[in-house]
């Protein structure tokens, strides 16, 4: 356990050793005088003031964070040979007493060396490469002695001693022992029984020194299982628990030699290895690692007749700089983890610094949404669907942020954001208030449409006060006729959990007319199920089809396949964007309903929109 704690409480006693030195040294100074035999004791008196300022130069130099690990080593070796010359000294007095004619001297002798084994066995109690040898030192020369005296009292105090030689062993053993509990329980996960935060950081900060003494690189591993949380919630803590074990039985196999594995908490654990001489091979070494790592705990686990399957996040980051705080590295790897997350996890990805302006960027996104609504900076921008005769005659409303020092905004960037933050809520219900507010102006100033389509986040329709929401706004501006021209999009993101909930918002939803239609088709992961349980209307057939028509051939198939099934499903397609004469001609043909779309026009403010309307129902 030589770690931070180990080296302060060594560091601690060597001042209480000097002065138990020096002082007491007087009076035995004092004695050979008045005894005849000062010039040895002033000898070893002199012996003693070398060997303190010895101590005082060893107690002067320890700087636990800036030595590396080779110079702390010597600095422990200098240590145990101060301690063992310290108690060396007063075997020395001992014999120079006990080598006298004058029985009071012998006394004096006796409680000399029985007072430094004490002191040696409840000072020392930290390190037993210490006290053993040291109280052998003290304890060893007092049995002979005894021994010698060739009486039977010098018998008996010879089996004393030798009984408090092993009184004292035995102590300072218990204490050593408490001491090592107490320390692994300070630095252990007790779940796992691997090493915990407090004791990873403490590493890594003193890892980190000796790197950058030596010039090396190191890794860092932070992972993460992924979805662990539906186990906890399905299968119950105990489950989890178990799982979490077998997953750092796994861990610690794959872990390499002089590796240190420790957990983070929850289901986050940290690795951090190597010594190399070179980046390129250190990020080879944590990639091939960290391959290994997800290889093997993506393999099956049995708990309790469960057949479990679990996949993991990785972020790595690479330690090198000076100065940087073990915080630095971790908070890099857990920015390289999101990323993982971000893209779909079970992967690993190395941490960049374009990595961190992305997340400077998104912290800022973050921080000026908060402000965004109460600047009036939201608004709304209009894109025309069309018909087979080219009528307008729906629209979808697309939300826009302009910001004084970010400037415009993507949806695709801030809506996310607002999803994971929460704000998408309260986001969400202003573009509910304009959009309803709108449609009913464009109603009273002669603008028919057949649908106006609001685009709506999975957290926004879960939330419990949406029907509530949706109900007051129409009965605020709405009636039931301009209700039917209502289009909710909803996009197949949706949480197997949250399936049954979501299916029950949107029918009671339905009772007041408004129908539902499926965002981005064909992009999600179960949209066939979907289908067929969700109460839609509608599907929009993602860009990403339409894009490729006339000159892929797969294309071609999935968009004529989806126009087919949407037909016998009884649903309406929306051809999403359109960008070329081509495909139009082509989604045309396939006798596809509705087109949106840059080829008829981009998303429009309000006043542009109603302009485009009129020109196009008059031509
Ligand atoms: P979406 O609902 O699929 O919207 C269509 C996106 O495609 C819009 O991007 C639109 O500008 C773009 N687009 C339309 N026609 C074309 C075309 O011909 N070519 C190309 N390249 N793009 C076209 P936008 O406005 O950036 O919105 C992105 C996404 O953000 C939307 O995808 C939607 O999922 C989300 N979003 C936008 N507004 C809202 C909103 O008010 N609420 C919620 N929850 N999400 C919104
Ligand atoms: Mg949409
Ligand atoms: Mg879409």
């Amino acid at each position: 356990m030589k770690d931070k704690r180990f080296y302060d409480f060594l560091h601690r006693q060597i001042p209480v050793l000097m002065v138990l030195s020096l002082f007491p040294g007087l009076g035995y100074l004092f004695l050979g005088w008045l005894n005849d035999i000062f010039m040895p004791a002033f000898v070893w008196y002199l012996l003693v003031i070398a060997v303190a300022l010895w101590g005082y130069r060893l107690y002067r130099i320890l700087d636990f964070d800036a030595m590396g690990e080779s110079r702390r080593d010597h600095w422990y070796r200098q240590c145990s040979w101060f301690v063992y010359a310290f108690f060396l000294l007063w075997t020395l007095i001992f014999l120079l007493y006990v080598g006298q004619d004058a029985y009071k001297l012998h006394y004096i002798a006796i409680f000399t060396e029985i007072g430094a084994a004490v002191v040696a066995s409840s000072l020392l109690a930290s390190d037993r490469r210490l006290y053993r040898p040291t109280i052998f030192i003290l304890m060893v020369p007092l049995i002979i002695y005894f021994l010698f005296i060739g009486e039977w009292y010098g018998y008996v105090l010879t089996i004393f001693a030798c009984t408090l030689t092993w009184v004292l062993l035995y102590a300072a053993t218990s204490s050593h022992n408490l001491l090592m509990q107490a320390y692994h329980q300070a630095t252990h996960d007790s779940l796992t029984a691997i090493y915990n935060r407090q004791y990873f950081i403490e590493h890594l900060q003193t890892r980190m020194n000796s790197l950058s003494e030596s010039g090396e690189f190191a890794y860092l591993l932070l992972i993460d299982l992924d979805h662990f949380k539906t186990v906890n919630d399905s299968l119950g803590h105990d489950i989890g628990d178990h799982l979490l074990q077998d997953v750092v039985a796994r861990l610690q196999q794959q872990t390499p030699a002089g590796a240190v594995l420790a957990r983070l908490g929850g289901d986050e654990f940290i690795i951090t290895g190597g010594d190399f001489a070179g980046r390129a091979a250190c990020e080879q070494a944590a990639l091939e690692l960290s391959a290994n790592l997800i290889a093997r705990l993506k393999e099956i686990y049995v708990v309790a007749k469960h057949h479990l399957y679990i996949s993991a996040s990785i972020g790595v980051s690479i330690i090198s700089r000076r100065g940087a705080n073990a915080g630095t590295f971790i908070k890099e790897a857990d920015i390289a983890m999101y990323e993982v997350k971000a893209k779909g996890r079970d992967g690993v990805f190395m941490f960049n610094e374009e990595m961190s302006a992305r997340v400077e960027n998104r912290l800022e996104i973050e921080r000026l949404l908060h402000f965004a609504l109460a600047n009036n900076e939201i608004t709304l921008h209009y894109q025309p669907q069309l018909d087979r005769t080219g009528r307008v005659v729906g629209v979808e409303a697309l939300a826009r942020w302009n910001n004084a020092s970010l400037g415009s905004v993507s949806p695709a960037q801030f809506i996310p954001i607002a999803e994971q933050t929460g704000l998408i809520v309260e986001l969400g219900s202003h573009i509910l208030e304009t959009a309803f507010r709108t449609l009913r102006e464009w109603h009273d100033q002669g603008i028919e449409l057949d649908q106006f389509s609001i685009n709506l986040s999975m957290r926004q329709l879960t939330h419990y006060d949406f029907e509530a929401q949706v109900d007051t706004l129409a009965q605020r501006h709405l009636d039931a006729g301009l209700c039917r021209k209502l289009m909710f999009e909803i996009t197949e993101s949706i949480d197997a959990e949250d399936i049954n909930q979501v299916i029950l918002v949107m029918n009671r939803v339905k009772q007041l007319g408004i129908r539902f239609s499926m965002d981005d088709f064909g992009t999600g992961y179960s949209s066939l199920s979907y289908l067929n349980r969700l109460p839609l209307d509608e599907i929009k057939i993602d860009r990403a089809f339409v894009c490729v028509l006339g000159h892929e051939k797969e294309g071609q198939a999935m968009v004529s396949t989806i126009l087919d099934m949407a037909k016998i499903l009884k649903l309406n397609v929306v051809a999403e964007g359109v960008e070329t004469a081509e495909q139009f001609d082509f989604l045309f043909r396939h006798d596809c309903q509705l087109f949106q779309g840059y080829y008829f026009a981009k998303p429009l403010p309000q006043d542009q929109f109603l302009s485009y309307y009129r020109q196009r129902q008059s031509g």
